[in-house]
């Protein structure tokens, strides 16, 4: 069932979660420890990252250093068949721009479409580590928009060889990524949100946040993205902090605010685990706030580590 569905029948705020591909080498049983746990609370749906390639440096036996590609976390669309045979619920692969050229995209999308699976949150992806920005494959997509622009075409049966009359018409519900503090390209608020505005225009079905910690900064959006006739339904994303470094790297890797309040509470913590507790409870907090708020689904970044989650929904749902 696709990811809309799910929240229009839905009763009361639902509960749901992304996972991460585990590193290559190790099993898939991995994921599933991480879900198991988390089933208690019925998520309908789970997103699965993906990952792309990486360069890395090997050093060869004449002595010269070697550009090698990697995929450390490759698996996505082989989990989401795992979640779906072991769960029966809805995997939500997330698909990039990077790293895929249009013919490829188009093939993931077959496979994707023949596992049976409805929904995709489709992203551009980051820049690779060692490049200072995007840079998409040649034949490749620059923007999250034109990837949808794919996926949408192929929700009407047109694929990338004109030749092709009659093709099946894919059904994928769309997902696509907002910022209540705004993408670190954007030059501000309202470019980014003309952006978003156009991905919803070109067939976006539903929005989901970056995390963030203060719900303050997520009602703002919603209010922002409702005055530019943004009707989508936008879930938070929310995580919960489970060790004091992460003070300093949220904000490093995501460009987003820690409110004062919670890292006054984690920098007196004498441990990771005092830390992860204050972690937990602020978004225990921050979780009865935003069901009091109204949101239609409440989805967490476990990380694939389903501990803190679990202890999170168990006092919220
Ligand atoms: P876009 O919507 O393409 O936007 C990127 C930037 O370009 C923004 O600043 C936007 O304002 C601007 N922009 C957009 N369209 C245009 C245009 N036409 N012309 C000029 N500027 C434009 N990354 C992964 O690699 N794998 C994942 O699984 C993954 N999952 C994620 C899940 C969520 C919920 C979120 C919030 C992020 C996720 N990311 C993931 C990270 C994401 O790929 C990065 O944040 C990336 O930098 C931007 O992706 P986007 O889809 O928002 O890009």
């Amino acid at each position: 069932m696709k990811v809309t569905e799910h929240i229009k029948n839905a009763k009361s705020t639902i509960f749901s979660i992304e996972i991460l591909p585990p590193l290559k080498g190790k099993s898939i049983k991995e994921i599933f420890d991480c879900i198991d746990p988390l089933m208690e609370f019925k998520p309908p749906f789970v997103d699965v990252t993906y990952h792309r390639e990486e360069f890395v440096y090997r050093k060869r036996a004449s002595g010269y250093l070697e550009k090698v590609s990697i995929r450390k976390r490759p698996g996505t669309v082989g989990i989401c068949a795992g979640i779906i045979s072991r769960y029966k619920v809805d995997p939500v692969p997330h698909l990039i721009c990077g790293g895929f050229t249009r013919h490829e995209t188009e093939n993931a999308l077959i496979d994707l479409s023949f596992l049976g699976i409805e929904n995709i949150l489709v992203l551009r992806g980051d820049a690779r580590k060692n490049e200072g920005s995007f840079i998409p494959e040649p034949e490749g997509h620059h923007y999250a928009i034109d990837l949808m622009a794919q996926v949408t075409a192929m929700n009407h049966g047109k694929y990338l060889d004109p030749d092709l009359n009659h093709a099946d018409q894919t059904n994928f519900c769309i997902g696509v990524a907002g910022y209540p503090e705004k993408h670190f390209e954007a030059p501000n608020l309202k470019v980014d949100l003309h952006h978003l505005k156009r991905k919803v225009e070109e067939g976006a079905d539903y929005i989901v946040t970056q995390m963030f910690f203060d719900n303050q900064k997520y009602i703002e959006f919603v209010k922002a993205c409702r005055d530019l006739n943004i009707t989508v339904p936008i879930i938070p994303g929310l995580k919960p902090i489970t060790t004091r470094s992460q003070i300093a790297n949220i904000p490093k890797s995501f460009y987003l605010d820690i409110p004062e309040q919670l890292t006054d509470e984690i920098m007196k913590c004498k441990n990771d685990e005092e830390a992860k507790q204050v972690g937990i409870e602020w978004c225990i907090q921050q979780s009865k706030e935003l069901i009091k708020y109204g949101v239609p689904c409440l989805h967490y970044y476990t990380m694939s580590k389903p501990e803190p989650v679990v202890k999170i929904a168990r006092a919220v749902f």
